[in-house]
């Protein structure tokens, strides 16, 4: 006989008795539970889980009955059967109160306490089965109400809709069971769902289809759900199960998504993404463009590829200590392209923080290419203090010049030496080789003078063919050989075709007494007794 996983309490107060029928009982059960009295078994109920009372009725101490009292009074339920030799008429009746499950009377017959005991232990299965059918189906009622999916079950009505599924589409639980699935889709939609729920219902199967699909609302307003719909048994027939996402949210911002990132594609600034640890995850297609890096070399990189070693350590910490502090950065950078030239790049790194504005999550850097303007300013800058045929000072920044040398002497002491160079008989090359070579003369001519001065000194064109240098940092004695020896490496040089011209040179010295126009005159003068003395040739003259 199969042993049933069951808890028996046994009570007999006669020895033999209860040898003979341990013995018997312990066939049906796991465990055996044994007491010589009414308060033995009574204290061994109370300790154990017990599934069956087998007792004797009259026993010292607490009889069989008073015991079952005791018992009914903790589990209602509990499984009782009495073994006794005579029932008089009060056992009998209090017997019946407690609704007893079984007798047997002694001497006991084997037999008859086997079917007792058979009979309770159907009733202790079906106890256990409604038990487990109850857990299970609160176990579906708990998945179905907190499920975060809409749970719909129909058939040509909808039988069951969730609470999740009704917040979503707006009916009541009695308004959604007076509709049909297919009364939910767009009109577009309306036949074709009809027919598909249809063939469902008749139990065709098919293969688990995730849709997305447009219902529309109580209030007449369309979502796009995501729906995953099987074919189940259901109260006898075939049905329905259908679980039901929301996505009108997910698909509207994957939409701006898209958008966003199209646009970024498209636009003309360049745009890099870094995460908190400087690595790149995003660049658009500018960017690749423009560096000539492809998207794969650049992500996982970080923004040291584009390092030109333009820039020192301040300019970098300046922009570290910048963004980390949660601000935007603007400058423009000096960058390196993949093929090594450098460009100059006007970005502004702006951190992006999470909900709470407090931790940085992205760095966002957008910027262009602005190497054509500043080449053009580099230029205009050149143009406005540069002579264009010579490159060397012009006029404007000559004068400036003069200027700064004239406060610096009066604030500070001390003196600068100013010259006026002209070539001699210039006209004559023009006459004679043509004014091409006249401009070919008086850039040689630059470069010499150029290549024979400090860098201290400034050299500059002050007109036609004539030339200024101020030389601070000089005796008269430095003065008068720097000047003889421009005027001897000028005299020297052979011009091609020209071959050989001379210059004449005026020198005076300022040192704080007079004022720039007495100061020019005077190196003018100088000059003028330089030519009237005979050309190539040095004339100092003091103020
Ligand atoms: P002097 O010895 O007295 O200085 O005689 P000079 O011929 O050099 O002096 P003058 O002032 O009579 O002539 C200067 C000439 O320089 C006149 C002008 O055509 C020429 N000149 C001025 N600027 C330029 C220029 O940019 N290019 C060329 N090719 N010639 C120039
Ligand atoms: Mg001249
Ligand atoms: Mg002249």
């Amino acid at each position: 006989m199969k042993q049933n996983n069951i808890t028996i309490l046994y009570v007999e107060d006669e020895p033999n008795a209860r040898k003979l029928l341990s013995g018997f009982i312990k066939r049906f059960c796991k465990n055996l539970y044994i007491a010589q009295n009414g308060e033995e078994g009574l204290e061994i109920y109370k300790k154990h889980a017990i599934d069956i009372v087998i007792s004797d009725i009259k026993m010292p101490k607490l009889n069989g009955i008073d015991m079952a009292e005791a018992i009914k009074k903790i589990d209602k339920n509990q499984l009782v059967i009495f073994t006794t030799a005579h029932i008089d008429s009060e056992y009998l009746f209090k017997a019946i109160e407690l609704q007893v499950d079984g007798y047997v009377s002694k001497p006991v017959d084997l037999d008859k306490l086997k079917l007792q005991i058979e009979k309770c232990l159907v009733e202790i299965n079906a106890k256990n089965i409604q038990k487990k059918l109850k857990e299970s189906e609160e176990r579906a009622r708990t998945i179905l109400e907190t499920s975060q999916l809409g749970i719909v079950i129909y058939k040509e009505k909808i039988l069951y809709a969730n609470d999740v599924f009704l917040k979503m589409i707006g009916y009541t639980r009695e308004e959604i069971c007076n509709l049909a699935p297919w009364d939910l889709a767009t009109k577009e939609e309306r036949e074709s769902s009809y027919k598909i729920a249809k063939r469902r219902l008749k139990g065709e199967r098919f293969p688990l289809i995730y849709n997305d699909i447009v219902l529309i609302c109580k209030d007449g307003s369309p979502i796009t759900c995501r729906v995953n719909t099987q074919t189940i048994q259901y109260e006898g027939g075939y049905a329905g199960l259908a679980t039901v996402t929301d996505i009108t949210d997910i698909l509207y911002v994957q939409e701006r998504l898209k958008q966003l990132a199209q646009a970024m594609e498209q636009m003309d600034e360049m745009v890099r993404i870094t995460n908190k640890n400087g690595e790149i995850i995003y660049v658009n297609e500018a960017l690749t463009k423009h560096s000539g890096y492809r998207k794969g070399e650049l992500i996982g990189k970080t923004n040291r590829l584009f390092k030109s070693g333009k820039h020192d350590s301040t300019f970098y910490e300046k922009m570290y200590n910048t963004i980390r502090n949660k601000k935007p950065f603007r400058a423009t950078f000096v960058n390196t392209k993949k093929d090594g030239t450098d460009y100059y790049e006007e970005q502004t790194i702006t951190p992006i923080l999470d909900e709470d504005n407090d931790k940085i999550k992205y760095f966002v850097s957008t910027s262009r290419d602005i190497t054509e303007q500043v080449k053009m300013q580099e230029k205009l800058n050149m143009l406005a203090t540069k002579d264009t045929l010579t490159g060397i000072n012009n006029r404007y920044s000559i004068n400036k010049e003069i200027d700064n040398e004239i406060r610096r002497v009066k604030r500070y002491g001390g003196s600068f030496y100013l010259m006026m160079i002209d070539i001699d008989f210039f006209k004559k090359v023009n006459d004679t080789y043509g004014h091409d070579m006249g401009d070919y003369v008086l850039k040689k001519f630059s470069s010499i003078v150029s290549d024979s001065i400090r860098d201290t000194d400034i050299f500059g064109r002050w007109g036609g063919e004539e030339f200024m240098l101020i030389a601070p940092n000089q005796d008269i004695k430095g003065a008068m050989v720097l000047a003889e020896k421009i005027r001897k490496n000028v005299e020297n040089f052979k011009f091609k075709k020209v071959k050989h011209i001379t210059i004449s040179i005026g020198v005076t010295v300022y040192n704080g007494s007079a004022n720039k126009e007495e100061l020019i005159k005077k190196v003018d003068n100088s000059l003028y007794k330089a030519k009237t003395n005979g050309r190539n040739r040095t004339i100092f003259q003091k103020i």
